[in-house]
């Protein structure tokens, strides 16, 4: 089997959706953010990078990623040890804007190529975060439909994983329309992360 090196190297020099993104409104080319160790414990399985992390080329480096981490209970040490966490978005790259200036969804074909051959080598997983509809779609098949829902129903997935809303600042008003996530979810999640870096 190719090794996680191997693959992530594959991962980075590819352009399948070279095409697609050139005709967005901001005719970017394809840069895949991967952020992936074969011994981690923790996956984050986002979405796809936003406009600053394709620039910045490293996965949530803008307030979204502050959010998580404070959500999370750890350090950006911690959040950006390959070894400890690793970070799979349903599409590597920045899918672009459409024409009234919002994120377009993570291309299917990313996760059609790469994703399956990417978690069959993260065998040491010990907590899987599904943030948002697209990751929580692929990972949770037979949840209930919508993030609201499939959130609500957090307790269902537990030990192994934990579906969280995007901490984008959009959902801002989501978090004050449900206390409970805060109150109830939250210090389960970090207890979580705590037990599975332990
Ligand atoms: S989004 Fe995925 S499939 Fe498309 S170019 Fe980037 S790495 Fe390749």
């Amino acid at each position: 089997m190719t090794s996680v090196a191997d693959l992530i190297s594959q991962i980075k020099t590819c352009t399948l959706c070279a095409d697609r993104f050139a005709a967005t409104e901001t005719g970017h080319a394809p840069r895949p953010v991967a952020w992936i160790g074969p011994k981690a414990r923790i996956l984050v399985a986002g979405q796809a990078p936003g406009l600053r992390v394709h620039k910045s080329g490293k996965p949530f480096t803008d307030p979204s990623g502050d959010r998580l981490r404070d959500w999370m209970g750890v350090d950006e040490a911690t959040f950006y040890d390959t070894s400890r966490i690793a970070i799979l978005p349903m599409a590597f790259c920045f899918p672009g804007y459409d024409a009234k200036g919002s994120d377009l969804p993570p291309p299917r074909l990313c996760a059609e190529t790469w994703r399956q051959r990417v978690l069959d080598r993260l065998s040491g997983v010990r907590l899987t975060l599904l943030i948002g509809g697209y990751a929580q779609s692929w990972h949770l098949p037979d949840a209930p439909k919508g993030v609201t829902a499939t959130v609500a129903a957090w307790r269902e997935f537990l030990p192994g994983s934990l579906p969280l809303p995007h901490p984008s600042w959009r959902n801002t008003g989501w978090l004050k329309k449900n206390p409970w996530f805060e109150r109830d979810l939250l210090p389960v999640l970090r207890t979580r992360v705590t037990e599975a870096l332990a």
